[in-house]
């Protein structure tokens, strides 16, 4: 398996990056890590006739605090650096763990957060918990840029609402809150380096025993990354109990479609949303950091 030909571009800021994606036209993709599009490249799904590499936009690697902005993470940053930054494990202890459960050492060494987004896989890890906390993303164009929410981020199955012919993706934004405690769990079929089979991830904000708010987003069982919004009004303005969230597990099968493949049933994984869901939502509840 060999790389195809193509011309190799290395900008050196973001006005530059995204104006040469303009001058080349729909053929040219942005490089970030290189995990997923150098792969699909070898194995000749894909043939971009140009790759305009970012590694120079040294900018897009930042993360950082804002009490008014809250977590910015550029979009260059590696799951490696998520997990393992201070900042991001004072904050949102959730989406440091989320990092560590992605794939294996390698890719968490290469991977990017804006790859792994703009990706758009449905058992992608980042996008459950990034989506339970709120988070948006700023796309850069050559004259303007703009924020999605990363909740109505994905359009299908490897489809996002990035332009690839003239956006970047530069940054990925988690509000401050008020949650008490979240959290992201996977079952995948090995313990390192397996996509989601399911994956589950909740956020919530408690008044002592009694849910206020409630945000539950399941990964790998439709077509995009998916709020269970009807589970969350089982919860809401209740005190929890076991029973309460065996309820919002049970209600949140409802709020997926699975596919069966290799991986599992449609049927298996119906059964691990229920389970999940409501293993999510204690452990949220009862460890109580976001
Ligand atoms: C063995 C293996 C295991 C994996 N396991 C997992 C897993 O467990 N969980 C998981 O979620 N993923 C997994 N992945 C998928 C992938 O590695 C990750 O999604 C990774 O985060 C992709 O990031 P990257 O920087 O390498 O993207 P790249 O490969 O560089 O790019 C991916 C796509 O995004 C575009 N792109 C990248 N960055 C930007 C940007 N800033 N702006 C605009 N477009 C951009 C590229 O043009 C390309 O189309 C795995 C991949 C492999 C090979």
């Amino acid at each position: 398996m060999y790389l195809p030909d193509f011309d190799y571009y290395a900008p050196e800021s973001l006005t530059e990056a995204t104006g040469l994606l303009m001058q080349l036209g729909t053929s040219a993709r942005v490089l970030a890590g290189g995990t997923d599009i150098l792969v699909k490249m070898k194995s000749g799904l894909l043939a971009p006739s140009a790759l305009v590499s970012l590694k120079n936009l040294h900018e897009l690697r930042r993360i950082r605090w804002d009490a008014d902005r809250g977590l910015a993470i550029g979009a260059l940053a590696t799951h490696n650096e998520i997990c393992n930054s201070a900042v991001v494990q004072e904050h949102f202890l959730s989406l440091s763990e989320a990092a560590h459960k992605l794939a294996n050492n390698q890719i968490r060494n290469r991977g990017t957060i804006g790859g792994n987004l703009v990706n758009a896989i449905p058992s992608a890890d980042l996008p459950p918990i990034l989506i339970a906390l709120g988070a948006y993303v700023t796309l850069a164009g050559p004259n303007s840029s703009r924020t999605v929410p990363v909740e109505s981020f994905f359009t299908g199955v490897s489809r996002c609402a990035l332009e690839p012919e003239r956006e970047i993706l530069t940054e990925v934004v988690i509000p401050p809150q008020k949650t008490t405690g979240s959290t992201y769990i996977k079952f995948g079929l090995r313990r390192s380096g397996a996509l989601a089979v399911v994956g589950v991830a909740a956020a919530v904000t408690m008044d002592g025993n009694v849910v206020r708010d409630a945000r539950i987003c399941l990964g790998a069982v439709y077509k995009v990354p998916t709020r269970a919004i009807q589970a969350e009004q089982v919860l809401i303005g209740k005190t929890w109990t076991n029973d309460l969230l065996e309820q919002a597990g049970r209600t949140a099968v409802g709020c997926c479609l699975p596919i069966s493949d290799i991986r599992g049933s449609a049927e298996y994984r119906r059964d691990l949303v229920r389970i999940f869901t409501r293993r999510a939502l204690k452990r949220a509840i009862t460890q109580g950091h976001v």
